[in-house]
């Protein structure tokens, strides 16, 4: 690492891109004024508001499912059908092509919070990392193109490159007009299927790089500002539990749990029951809960440090565990290799095999219960961390 200040540091601005500026100053400011006074002066209909509803959720799971998860992450693999869906409708969130989002994405989690190399450095703040990063042509901004040679390959990931903004147009103009046209309310489904449903998802999708590294906990790692929440889940299709993400960015989960609100994994889920979605990736439990627990354990280290006179007794019951825990991840690595090196002769032999996988449940087993063990020991020690 070198030590000289980055272009944000030393306070040198590059230019502004006016283009990209003054779309996002009038798309903004069309959403705040001509879209509330029109609803004042004219009302909007049942149908307007589905078509600010529909085209929503359409272009965040596109934006969710397909540029982040399918394509910049390849966390599962995709039918055309669904890719032709993911392809149009992320067209229309209107977030670049694939190939740059893409590219620009997976810069981000190879040097995540990296101010010099991250395009959207949450370090460099919270406005810098929600749009300021767009609206100047900053260095790290610039597309490499070298980190998605893969999508090169993909012919309708650059059929829509090369076709971008015909498609945008068609998207963005062209479809709520058609679609207004068949409802009757042109206008209606004008401001709110296409001004208001742009500008609410462009802000939803820019939280991810924006709040998602400030709002929640650090879950799995501290390796980066990414942080889970369950509110930002919530408003952003899943992928508000961003530090699952940026610790395991393989998995199709954003959402590890059943319950953790990420649409963007059950429509991936209903796209596999369709035929549409196969080879769904996920990172082994063990893993996760490995990392998880890791956490736990910096954490109550971290509150027996700080805690009154009985610290002691507390520090001895947390060192015990971590004796505990480390034995569970040796047997876990030494069952894998095992598991690895007998695989072409013994593992055939299908005793062997259920035999493996009983021992790797038992482990992952006692991982679940250290964990709930280590959350009743911090609630009892009125640590912080123990929810
Ligand atoms: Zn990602
Ligand atoms: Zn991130």
């Amino acid at each position: 690492m070198n030590n000289q200040p980055t272009q944000a540091e030393a306070g040198k601005k590059p230019p502004i891109v006016w283009p990209v500026t003054i779309f996002f100053i009038l798309s903004n400011l069309a959403a705040i004024t001509i879209v509330p006074w029109y609803g004042m002066e004219h009302g909007y209909g049942a149908a307007a508001w589905w078509s600010f509803f529909t085209f929503l959720m359409l272009n965040g799971l596109s934006i969710t499912g397909g540029y982040h998860r399918l394509w910049s992450h390849r966390s599962y693999r995709a039918r055309l059908p669904l890719k032709i869906f993911y392809m149009l409708f992320g067209t229309q969130a209107l977030q670049n092509s694939v190939l740059i989002w893409a590219a620009r994405h997976r810069v981000h989690h190879r040097h995540v919070d990296d101010n010099e190399r991250d395009p959207y450095s949450a370090k460099l703040g919270l406005w810098y990392s929600h749009m300021g990063w767009m609206v100047r042509d900053w260095a790290p901004g610039e597309v490499n193109y070298d980190v998605v040679r893969d999508l090169k390959e993909d012919k309708l990931v650059m059929w829509q490159h090369r076709n971008y903004w015909a498609l945008t147009w068609a998207m963005n103009l062209g479809l709520p007009l058609l679609v207004g046209w068949l409802v009757g309310d042109i206008m209606g489904v004008f401001l709110l299927g296409g001004v208001l449903r742009l500008v609410v998802n462009h802000h939803l999708t820019f939280f991810i790089n924006s709040l998602a590294h400030f709002v929640g906990r650090q879950t799995y790692s501290e390796e980066s500002t990414a942080r889970d929440s369950h509110v930002m889940g919530l408003i952003t299709w899943g992928e508000g539990y961003h530090n699952f993400h940026h610790t395991f960015q393989n998995d199709y989960r954003n959402g590890v749990r059943w319950w953790h609100l990420d649409m963007g994994k059950w429509f991936i889920g209903i796209n596999v029951m369709l035929g549409q979605a196969y080879d769904l990736r996920r990172v082994p439990s063990f893993k996760i809960q490995r990392a998880r627990l890791q956490m736990l354990f910096r954490q109550a280290r971290e509150s027996v440090q700080q805690s009154s006179n009985d610290a002691r007794p507390w520090h001895e019951i947390v060192d015990e565990e971590y004796k505990a825990f480390l034995e569970t991840v040796r047997r876990w690595q030494s069952l894998q290799s095992e598991r690895f090196q007998s695989s072409s002769q013994a593992l055939k032999n299908r005793w062997d095999k259920t035999s493996v996988a009983s021992r790797l449940r038992e482990l992952e087993y006692s991982l679940y219960q250290q964990q709930r063990r280590m959350r009743a020991l911090m609630r009892a020690a009125s640590m912080p961390a123990a929810a």
